[in-house]
């Protein structure tokens, strides 16, 4: 064990392949159904919306995807980040756990999704598509693609969920200067944005939505592709450069990890954080704890039920077999936008349910509550999703203090909240409400869930 306050790689530590548990796993994942036939999905259908190489990642066998030297490249830009030690954090906390965290808000959006963002936008130019449309919660993976679409010379258009536009403009201007237009989601651009409308024009919009709304541009325009921030195997293989820079970073100052904490929305940052650790842990190698953390306003994996269901609201999507709360779900305006989604990755909901993976969910204010103690001791400013994992490292690191357990828990710091200071404003002033989802809200969500519970053997 060593004292640094910040672990950090030089530049040539850069992972050059990314880390694909697939293989790995002790069961296959269970294949994504056409949402018209509910049989297995034929990826030749993908074609509309995404590259060739982004769906061949999608299933790929392969243990390691070598990680192209133009991507590279770019993720020099702010790559490796630093593993922190937070000593401020254990001091005030008087634990005799060790607390580490990854540092993911050093990139130029401020946040782990450029790791994503950066790939998709270099294979897509690669295969010719001259534009992008995507949607955004917060506006952090809007900002990202956006980010990284003008790097590579594309044209990007996000929808953005509506309460978010509003809410958070700051994300708006970024995308902005990074060359995107951008839409307050439910539009009267799109069909699936029309028909919410004319339902409920008052309607603040949801991911689910904003995301039909990008599938069906994409769809409909030749030059155009899609581009997810979340969920998708093939997102959270990008997103493994975060743990296995993590895993060298702890080898070096000789520590091995007993607790990983991360939050989940769509499950990204988390995998790609825990996945080359649960890689040990399948392997025999490594004992610990897997902790994935979520807000109570939108309880996905602790509430929602394991089944196939569509990615979006419309039911455009392909069927996932994921936790889902309900594709029509529409979670309350919770200030950690980026966790306000119906379901899951299928690869982080795999884990759950085999028991590798524990999830837990908070409420808003004792997460703020953590964020601003880790804002006093050691400085940084964690976005609102991120809050959830800083909480439930306090809440460890807590434990050890009962125990006197000398743990070593490390957290994916996923991104910083300077443009989420009107949430902390709020926060200082009592102004959050904690929101638990009431129950018959779930039941009536999940009886909207598609009749289908596993694929046809038949084919
Ligand atoms: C988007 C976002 C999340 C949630 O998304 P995941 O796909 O679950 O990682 C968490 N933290 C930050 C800072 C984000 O921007």
């Amino acid at each position: 064990m060593s004292s640094e306050a910040k672990i950090l790689l030089p530049e040539s530590e850069l992972p050059r392949a990314w880390f694909n548990i697939i293989p790995r796993l002790p069961n296959p994942p269970a294949p994504p159904l056409d949402p018209k036939t509910g049989r297995p999905l034929d990826p030749e259908a993908l074609r509309a919306i995404f590259p060739r190489s982004l769906i061949e990642q999608e299933m790929s066998p392969e243990p390691w995807i070598e990680i192209p030297e133009e991507i590279r490249e770019v993720y020099r830009l702010w790559r490796p980040t630093p593993l922190r030690r937070a000593w401020r954090l254990e001091q005030a906390l008087k634990t005799p756990a060790r607390i580490y965290y990854k540092d993911e808000s050093v990139s130029p959006p401020g946040s782990h999704k450029p790791n994503t963002a950066v790939a998709q936008a270099y294979y897509n130019k690669k295969e010719g598509i001259r534009r992008l449309a995507t949607e955004t919660g917060a506006g952090q993976w809007g900002s990202a693609l956006s980010f990284a679409c003008k790097l590579f010379g594309l044209d990007c258009t996000v929808y953005m969920v509506k309460v978010s536009f509003y809410q958070k403009p700051f994300r708006k201007s970024l995308m902005h200067i990074w060359g995107a237009e951008v839409f307050p989601s439910p539009t009267e651009r799109t069909e699936s944005g029309r028909r919410i409308l004319a339902q409920n024009p008052e309607s603040r919009g949801s991911l689910g939505i904003a995301i039909s709304e990008a599938v069906e541009d994409a769809a409909t325009h030749e030059d155009t592709n899609y581009a997810l921030g979340s969920v998708l195997n093939h997102v959270l293989l990008h997103q493994t450069v975060i743990g296995l820079e993590t895993k060298k970073q702890l080898e070096l100052v000789d520590e091995r990890p007993d607790v990983l904490i991360g939050c989940v929305g769509g499950g990204s940052n988390f995998g790609g954080f825990v996945f080359p650790f649960v890689g040990d842990i399948l392997a025999g190698d490594l004992e610990a704890e897997v902790i994935a953390v979520e807000p109570t306003s939108c309880p996905t994996l602790t509430k929602g039920l394991y089944r196939y269901d569509y990615g979006d609201t419309a039911g455009l999507t392909p069927l996932l077999l994921m936790h889902t709360l309900g594709h029509t779900f529409e979670p309350p305006g919770i200030h950690a936008g980026g966790l306000r989604y119906h379901g899951d990755a299928p690869l982080v909901c795999q884990l759950v349910a085999d028991g590798l993976v524990k999830a837990r969910a908070y409420p808003q204010n004792p997460c703020f509550e953590a964020a601003v103690l880790f804002a006093q001791t050691e400085g940084i400013i964690p976005a609102p999703e991120t809050s959830h994992a800083v909480r439930a490292a306090i809440d460890e690191a807590l434990k050890c203090r009962e125990t006197g357990e000398e743990k070593v828990i490390v957290f994916n710091f996923s991104g910083h909240g300077h443009f989420d200071l009107a949430a902390y404003d709020d926060f200082l002033e009592g102004k959050l409400e904690d929101y638990e989802y009431p129950e018959e809200k779930i039941l009536e969500a999940l009886e909207q869930l598609p009749r289908i519970s596993a694929p046809k053997d038949d084919d």
